[in-house]
């Protein structure tokens, strides 16, 4: 049993053998039962409901495992006991033996801050399943929805990845990482509302959900379908289907049948069956159900509706009579809506998907997107330079109140704007999901659509999710498009996970915030290669070498270390990373043939785990680098072209032939073996120019490189030890920064990128490392940076240093040998250093 401390101090205990592991490896089919509060905020159903299953435990059929207890959030967005409150009492009574727990958690009445604290809060008391959902729209409290459920799942993976990351490396093993589960609703009947519930499936596996959970519904076509689909997009993960027992027991059916509780369907003729028969054919229909679920592939049933135990263990001892031999039921198991659309005919044969003409707001918004805010477009920086000419850049001042008035009320007058200043109506096809959407979600929509396609929390209004799918669909061609292969606009829509809204730019107007890149459009100025995997990192290296030692499945084994090396590399490419460097050369020291070997694997593991972001193959091995390169291509996927580093004069011919099958980018090392012949015994400026020519000249004009394809890289020297030993000798900073301007000034090698491995600068300072690397990186964007090997968490270029750090990396900068600028940087050096001396 294993165990944590509770919020309120009370030992929490779970389950020997967890959810994850029962819906992953086994046989059984795995019970979950949904519970919830009774009036007047009551545990007593719950408690009621799990005393009798201590004492009957062994009702529950063989054939079923009863692994979990689902606890909901607030459903029906009525206030209800929260489900940390619930598991804290079900502990304390000692009720949850030998059970796990699933409690909901919802972003409906939380922001961001206060889901994170819910989550850390199931983190200290052990919990590690949750259900993450964007919860129902409360009844009568106003609505979050900072969050929803994508923004929520990437959440919960954030999380996981630091606690590895923050891990020490002998914990690895016993490191708390959520299970997070999504909900999905195969139940919809326009295709717009059903093919925007499997989109949004895989875009939820995509941010981290490793179990879905069904909607209710009554419709084993649709039940069919879902798995259908998930085989066809290859999405595997363990799937629960929801059996609700529909009963006149309670109000729910006419509830679901009235649409008072969004999302759920149950037609007039399912109605009117429901309400002439008994609570044995109730049951009768849910044990049919559970039966077709096991049979369909379900790795398990969630039951919901049912708080007596007895009533419980009869829907399993039938569905268990039943066995997989559930077809004979179908007629008692499909209650369509009267207008229904099927992605699959009887055949199991797709149908096409629709292709409608732009209506007339949407081709309004592409021309003027077009017009005055595509980058690519002259329009938008003659309308940029005029705005700034007239000081709206600086988001204050008389002209800048007027336009964001003037934004305001003509934005709220076509989009239904409610002034996020964030705006994402590009990504939502033309559409507002703030002032369109009832719940204004980042990522629309929520299940809550009616069979009709209107949204479920106002009749009066189309659901967002249909107008984006109608939207999306006519910006393909009118060629057939079917769910394997969409059209252009629907498989833009397939994949775009739209990041939260900036909360601070509220009321700003959001064309200036566009047109001066301060909205989720910012790019970061450098072009970020993310350094983390480098085996001369003491703890990485270190968790490196446990998990080689694992031995021959090391690399595909779950294990501690492993997840440690995912977190890596999904932290990375969430921060913003554009290439993900592998470094492996501590192992090659003693044992090349070790280096090119572990490179096999981690290229392996940076094309699964990075979300699309290239790998950067790092070695002073050539071997290392071209064997890293082919791994990279040996998929079957789409890969985009890795970069290596490096290449230098000196191997240049060996490497760059290797473009003929291989595209990739590189970076062009500037050493040389040749005797320096610059000031103070190292190569001059010109001479790192020159070798850059030199490879520049034959990487485009031999072997076919576009320019851009290649990073030039000055080396970096720590500037604390950056003191030239003779007078008349510049400094190693201020040679790699003139080299950087006099490169990018060349008009024959317009277009490539100079890089640098930024944290080797502050190597042996005393403190303030990370605003010394953002002063540095500031100052060499100055001088023409626009690249770098760096931690990606600090977010280099995108935050302003502090103006001393930048006096004291421009003193360097400037260091060109004479008296005075020797002086003026020891000086700095100085004061830098006594201000930051450690106690002793
Ligand atoms: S408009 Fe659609 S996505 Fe928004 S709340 Fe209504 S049903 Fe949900």
């Amino acid at each position: 049993m294993a165990s944590g401390e509770g919020r309120a101090g009370v030992e929490i205990q779970v389950a020997r053998v967890s959810l994850a592991e029962k819906l992953t490896g086994q046989d059984k089919c795995v019970v979950v039962a949904e519970l919830t509060g009774g009036p007047g905020f009551s545990f007593d159903p719950i408690e009621k409901f799990l005393t009798a299953c201590r004492e009957k435990a062994d009702a529950i059929p063989a054939a079923f495992d009863f692994a979990a207890v689902a606890l909901p959030q607030s459903p029906g967005g009525a206030a209800n006991i929260e489900p940390a409150a619930v598991i804290h009492f079900l502990q304390a009574k000692g009720l949850l033996d030998g059970l796990d727990v699933l409690p909901h958690v919802t972003c409906k009445d939380m922001n961001a801050d206060a889901i994170i604290s819910s989550l850390m809060s199931y983190k200290r008391g052990g919990i590690k399943n949750v259900l993450a959902l964007t919860g129902d729209k409360p009844a009568k409290a106003a609505g979050v929805f900072e969050l929803e459920s994508l923004g929520l799942l990437r959440l919960i993976k954030r999380i996981n990845s630091e606690s590895y990351l923050r891990a020490k490396p002998q914990a690895l093993g016993e490191i708390h990482r959520f299970f997070p589960g999504a909900a999905v609703s195969p139940f919809k009947y326009t295709e717009a509302s059903q093919m925007q519930q499997y989109y949004k499936m895989e875009k939820k596996i995509a941010c981290g959900a490793e179990f879905l959970v069904t909607q209710v519904g009554w419709d084993w076509r649709k039940s069919l379908e879902l798995f259908t689909y998930m085989k066809q997009a290859g999405v595997n993960v363990p799937v629960i289907g929801n059996v609700y027992l529909l009963s006149t027991l309670t109000p729910a059916p006419r509830l679901m049948h009235d649409i008072k509780l969004p999302g759920c369907f149950v037609s007039d003729e399912l109605l009117a069956k429901v309400q002439s028969e008994r609570i044995d054919d109730h049951i009768e229909r849910a044990a049919q159900q559970v039966a077709m679920y096991r049979a369909m592939g379900a790795a398990g049933v969630d039951i919901g509706g049912v708080h007596d135990f007895d009533m419980f263990t009869r829907i399993l001892q039938r569905a268990a009579e039943i066995g997989a031999d559930w077809e004979p039921f179908k007629e008692n198991l499909h209650w369509p809506a009267k207008e229904a659309f099927y992605l699959y005919d009887d055949a199991g044969v797709q149908g096409r998907l629709i292709t409608p003409y732009p209506t007339f707001g949407k081709r309004f918004f592409d021309f003027s997107h077009r017009a005055f805010l595509d980058p690519d477009h002259t329009g938008f920086r003659a309308f940029r330079k005029m705005m700034a000419l007239l000081g709206a850049d600086a988001g204050r001042g008389a002209i800048y109140k007027l336009f964001n008035s003037g934004e305001k009320w003509f934005k709220y007058l076509l989009f239904e704007c409610e002034e996020c200043g964030d705006c994402f109506l590009p990504e939502n096809f033309g559409l507002c999901t703030i002032g369109g959407c009832e719940k204004g979600m980042d990522n629309a929509p929520c299940g809550d659509a009616t069979v009709d396609g209107m949204c479920g929390n106002n009749l009066d209004r189309v659901c967002i999710g249909e107008r984006i799918y109608e939207a999306a669909a006519s910006e393909g061609s009118r060629d057939d498009a079917t769910a394997e292969r969409p059209n252009r606009g629907l498989e833009r829509l397939r994949t775009i996970i739209n990041p939260p809204r900036n909360p601070a730019l509220q009321h700003t107007s959001s064309i200036i915030n566009y047109l001066f890149a301060k909205d989720h459009t910012m790019k970061s100025p450098i072009i970020a290669i993310g350094e983390a995997i480098h085996a001369s990192i003491p703890k990485t290296g270190k968790i490196m070498k446990e998990l080689h030692d694992l031995g021959a499945d090391a690399y595909t084994k779950p294990s501690g270390p492993l997840q440690y090396i995912q977190a890596l590399i999904e932290s990375q490419a969430d921060e913003g990373a554009d290439y993900i460097a592998v470094n492996l050369d501590a192992f090659g020291e003693d044992n090349p043939q070790q280096a090119v070997d572990m490179m096999v694997e981690y290229v392996k593991l940076v094309r699964k785990w990075s979300h699309g972001v290239p790998v950067c193959i790092d070695s002073s091995s050539d071997d290392v680098l071209m064997t890293g390169l082919k791994e990279w291509y040996a998929a079957t996927e789409a890969v985009k072209p890795p970069l290596i580093n490096s290449v230098k004069v000196y191997t240049m011919e060996k490497m760059l032939p290797l473009k003929k099958d291989y595209d990739f980018s590189f970076v062009g090392l500037l050493v040389s073996e040749e005797r320096p012949t610059g000031p103070g015994g190292s190569h001059s400026v010109d001479e790192l120019v020159g070798m850059a020519r030199q490879i520049f000249e034959r990487a485009v004009g031999h072997y076919g490189f576009r320019p851009e394809q290649i990073f030039f890289d000055s080396t970096v020297f720590p500037l604390a030890i950056d003191m030239p030993m003779e007078p008349g000798v510049p400094g190693y900073t201020y040679r790699t920064f003139e080299t950087i301007k006099r490169i990018k000034s060349d008009p024959q090698m317009k277009g490539v990128h100079c890089s640098l491995g930024i944290s080797n600068s502050v190597r042996d300072l005393p403190a303030r490392r990370i605003g010394v690397c953002r002063a540095y990186v500031a100052k060499a964007i100055e001088y023409g940076l626009d690249a770098g090997i760096v931690n990606t968490a600090h977010q280099y270029g995108s935050t302003e240093p502090a103006p001393e750090l930048l006096k004291l990396v421009d003193a360097y900068a400037k260091l060109d040998g004479s008296v005075e600028k020797t002086g003026k940087a020891m000086e700095l050096m100085a004061d830098f250093c006594r201000a930051n001396r450690k106690p002793s």
